[in-house]
């Protein structure tokens, strides 16, 4: 039996076979995959599974197991931040570490999910449109299925992101622009050339493999949902999609209780859905030229905004933004007292709930989960030595024992 029952319309509801297909023909909305709840199993059943996130099989909109392309990404360790938590105040502060997956960032779920499914549409090739994340993610997975792999990226993507993609053997499609450049010459390879652009050509599917990570959590606090999360913002599609997982984790009875609190965060240099919230809009303003070292979120015009703000909104939550001096700070932060180490997309939720927690904004009791994105190791360059950390010496003991004296 098929476990996607059909494709549905976010905004009017009308349905459409599971298909490759990106919008609503009348509304021009996203659709999203409806699932046959009659198979989705008990939690005894899901906690006896390989401790990844194909463990929710029977949400991900695979139809046959055997197109799953599985790397042991997923089930990320939920992090008790005692240390963290008591220099913000907090006394139940988690951090979902998603920068230790395989391609080192959250970008496993949504790029293994796309792959997967490209593979079972049988398409020739595959690729994305990306800040950085996705392509490695993409050439991982497209590496597994045996596809070539084109990813389509803004030129000045830092070298360290790059190196990895070209490791994968992806054919890296420089684009001198923006993201958002780079997403419009993908949507166009997309319908010229056959390729299946995963997060444009069969958009649906892939964006589902994000929800895995609101399973997850979930599951690791004892099948129960948190007070409020902590989610960055680039495209939107990441909170997007965590909402929708906590919605079918209700909706299947698997959790009960209240959804979270949604709390999503962007850069100050490329903020459209936080000024919005801040002004009370419905639609974003696009950012033309983003300016923030956080690239991985930088995207000026973010897609699912006009849904971010409607989730934040429904679920008494806000969007914030934070400076550069803030993100970077929230990375040494998190290194320092947990010994995580995150990009900046991974660090603002850290930043943003520094400043809340010192205003005293949030309970002290409260159940908050950060979701912390990505690796540090993409963005080597951002902690700068401080003048006592480095501590060149000769190699002897006599030179040695001067300095630490
Ligand atoms: C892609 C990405 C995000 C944001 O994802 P969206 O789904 O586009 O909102 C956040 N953090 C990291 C590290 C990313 O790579
Ligand atoms: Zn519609």
């Amino acid at each position: 039996m098929r476990r996607v029952v059909t494709l549905r319309c976010r905004d009017c509801g009308r349905e459409y076979p599971p298909t490759k297909r990106a919008v609503c023909d009348t509304c021009f909305a996203p659709v999203d995959v409806v699932y046959d709840w009659a198979q989705v199993p008990r939690r005894t059943t899901i906690e006896a599974r390989d401790r990844t996130f194909w463990r929710y099989f029977e949400l991900l909109p695979i139809e046959d197991p055997r197109h799953i392309l599985d790397l042991r990404a997923g089930f990320t360790p939920l992090v008790h931040c005692q240390k963290l938590g008591t220099q913000l105040g907090l006394r139940q502060l988690y951090v979902k570490n998603d920068a230790v997956n395989p391609t080192f960032s959250f970008k496993d779920r949504p790029g293994g999910v796309g792959v997967s499914k490209a593979v079972e549409f049988g398409d020739p090739a595959v690729g994305c449109a990306s800040t950085g994340n996705l392509a490695a993610a993409v050439g991982a997975y497209a590496v597994k299925a045996n596809l070539p792999c084109y990813v389509f990226a803004p030129a000045q993507l830092e070298y360290s992101k790059i190196g990895q993609i070209l490791a994968y053997g992806a054919r890296l499609i420089a684009v001198k622009g923006t993201y958002d450049d780079a997403n419009r010459l993908a949507v166009l390879a997309s319908e010229e050339l056959g390729w299946n652009i995963v997060n444009v050509t069969s958009r649906p599917f892939y964006v589902e493999g994000s929800k895995t990570l609101a399973f997850e959590i979930c599951e690791q606090l004892g099948w129960t949902f948190p007070d409020r999360l902590f989610i960055p913002l680039g495209s939107g599609a990441l909170l997007c999609a965590i909402h929708r997982g906590l919605t079918q984790l209700q909706q299947t009875g698997l959790v009960p209780g209240t959804l979270p609190k949604l709390n999503g965060v962007e850069a100050e240099g490329c903020a459209p859905i936080a000024d919005a919230f801040a002004s009370g809009d419905e639609q974003v303003r696009p950012v033309e030229h983003p300016a923030t070292l956080a690239s991985s979120i930088a995207i000026g015009d973010p897609g699912d905004a006009r849904y971010v703000l409607k989730y934040v909104r429904g679920t008494g939550g806000l969007v914030g933004a934070v400076t550069d001096e803030e993100i970077v700070e929230a990375i040494k932060l998190l290194a320092r007292t947990e010994g995580i180490y995150t990009e900046p997309a991974g660090a603002v939720p850290i930043a943003l709930l520094r400043r809340l927690a010192h205003e005293r904004q949030i309970d002290p009791d409260e159940r908050v989960v950060c979701c912390v994105t990505g690796n540090g190791l993409k963005t080597p360059e951002l902690v700068k030595p401080e003048p006592t950390a480095i501590l060149e010496v000769p190699p002897t003991f006599e030179a040695l024992s001067l300095i630490t004296r």
